[in-house]
């Protein structure tokens, strides 16, 4: 991993020359966090002239690192341009201290999302289950109660509202091809409506609007009303369908990293070596009939090739010469980052267990909808994770930090009760506020956007190919979307070098 000298000099080569290489990958945080030695070499300094290699990968988060690894296995020279000053970009680890770590980013893998998992066997990361022992929590209309399974128990006729509601989006659901949603049986009308559209003109209750929105906050943190019906249908079968993604054990939620998520990318980058360049954020692109020359903060590479794994609103932040196809351009203007934050209160143990809870739950009043057991394998410290998603992240992102943390602390207790209110710390992590990825879990498409701009997705631009878990046809949005996207990509380029 290198660290890009300032064109002057003196500051960055003694900042970079006090960092071990493993610390500077995982960011200052995540280097406690993990607890790692620091026992490889001093990071090397990037000479301030032009580099030449084969690839440029832009982003190192999972996408661009797979894309990256897949490259130098087939013999090829890479340099991975990142922004930031560590690797992972949505995956996060954060220091509880001890060597524990929670994650402030992406985090659980489940069955069937066979390539994250190979990718971390591949560097030695391991997973653990996620803790579902006990009764999960239900606050609703102002009482709370306890159930088990994944469905609350509405009263009548909310529960057989929302059971045919679930029919309904499944039957749809089947119906929508992942590598070409606008082709889907009248993708037009599905595409000219929000979910939130369809969900009032398919259900009457407010029970089974309440479960269902909960449920599209969970998957999409964002609201119904935000995205294409079209859309929510294609990110659904991509990710084997919303029992499947709303799911713990069998999940989308079944397990974690040993190490936290984050652990995966520090390893591929260590594997990378000095190709991946750290406060490289790319600024501009330019190809003409020899090349492609990328222009980074940390100077200029010229490849054959460039692959573009970030979010597709910030590929749209950099200049590209020539322009791009109207299309890719107004694709890149039309397609926003959901809204989340994290909190995660932490306690010396999780209180919860003892008395026959999972840590999971729903609530209807917010700002946390949502609730999780996150505590680190072997249960010390207890850690409960809630979200805070869609137009509840911004508007509590928007308060002050005593009142967010109020608000947040308050629902925990009306959730599991005073033991809930007075927690060693809270850890908040709001992604719309990092410059680097502004919105989480991913992208998703409005109304029309799939119609008219679905083609410009993934289509290579001369020497430009497009990475990042956007990107995907199976399991978009989350990690294994993300390493799929890069092997595509990498696969992509190869006949072109
Ligand atoms: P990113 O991780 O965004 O990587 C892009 C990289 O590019 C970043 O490092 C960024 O800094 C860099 N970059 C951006 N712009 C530039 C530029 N101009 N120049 C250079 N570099 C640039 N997924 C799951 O599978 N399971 C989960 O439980 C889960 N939960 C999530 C919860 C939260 C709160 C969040 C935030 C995400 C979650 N996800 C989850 C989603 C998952 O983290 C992402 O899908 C995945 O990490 C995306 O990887 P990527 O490589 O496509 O993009």
């Amino acid at each position: 991993m290198t660290r890009p000298a300032d064109p002057s000099g003196a500051a960055a080569h003694s900042r970079s020359s006090a960092i071990s290489r493993r610390e500077a990958l995982i960011g200052a945080a995540g280097a406690t966090a993990a607890g790692l030695a620091a026992s490889a070499p001093a990071a090397a300094r990037a000479a301030p002239h032009r580099h030449s290699v084969d690839v440029v990968v832009i982003g190192a988060g999972l996408a661009g690192l797979t894309a990256a690894t897949e490259l130098v296995h087939s013999g090829h020279s890479v340099a991975v341009l990142e922004a930031r000053d560590r690797v992972g970009g949505r995956t996060l680890n954060h220091a509880l201290g001890a060597g524990r770590v929670v994650e402030v980013g992406g985090q659980w893998v489940g069955p069937g999302q066979d390539r994250i998992l190979a990718r971390a066997r591949s560097v030695g990361v391991t997973t653990f289950k996620t803790y579902v022992k006990g009764d999960l929590v239900l606050r609703f209309r102002g009482a709370t109660s306890r159930f088990t399974g994944l469905i609350p128990p509405l009263p009548e006729p909310d529960a057989t509202d929302f059971n045919q509601l679930l029919g309904k989006i499944a039957t749809l659901t089947g119906a929508v091809p992942t590598d070409r949603p606008w082709t889907a049986p009248g993708a037009a009308g599905l595409d000219g409506q929000t979910l939130e559209t369809w969900m009032l003109a398919n259900s009457s209750t407010e029970g089974a609007r309440f479960v269902f929105t909960l449920a599209v906050r969970a998957v999409f943190a964002a609201e119904p009303r935000d995205l294409s019906l079209l859309h929510a249908l294609f990110y659904l079968r991509a990710g084997k369908g919303i029992i499947y993604l709303t799911s713990t054990a069998g999940g989308a939620q079944d397990a974690r990293f040993v190490g936290g998520s984050q652990l995966v990318s520090i390893r591929l980058a260590e594997r990378l070596g000095g190709r991946v360049v750290l406060n490289a954020p790319v600024r501009r692109v330019a190809q003409n009939g020899r090349g492609v020359t990328v222009t980074s903060d940390a100077g200029d590479w010229h490849a054959k090739r460039v692959i573009c794994a970030i979010p597709p609103t910030l590929a749209g932040r950099i200049d590209y010469e020539p322009i791009l196809p109207a299309a890719r351009d107004q694709l890149t203007q039309r397609i926003p980052q959901g809204s989340v934050i994290k909190f995660e209160a932490v306690y010396p143990t999780p209180f919860w267990r003892e008395r026959g809870l999972s840590g999971s739950a729903y609530c209807d009043e917010g700002p946390v909808g949502f609730t999780f057991d996150n505590s680190p394998p072997g249960g010390r410290p207890g850690v409960l994770l809630g979200f805070v998603a869609g137009s509840d992240a911004r508007r509590l992102g928007g308060l002050s930090l005593a009142a967010r943390r109020t608000a947040v602390i308050g629902s925990f207790v009306s959730l599991f009760g005073r033991s809930a209110a007075f927690p060693r710390s809270l850890i908040e992590h709001n992604w719309s506020q990092e410059e680097y990825t502004r919105g989480c879990y991913g992208a998703f498409m409005p109304p029309g956007v799939w119609s008219d701009y679905g083609h410009a997705l993934r289509a290579p631009v001369g020497r430009i190919h497009w990475a990042g878990t956007e990107t995907a046809e199976v399991f978009t949005g989350y990690m294994d979307g993300a390493v799929r996207s890069g092997e595509r990509a990498a696969a992509e380029v190869r006949p072109g070098l």
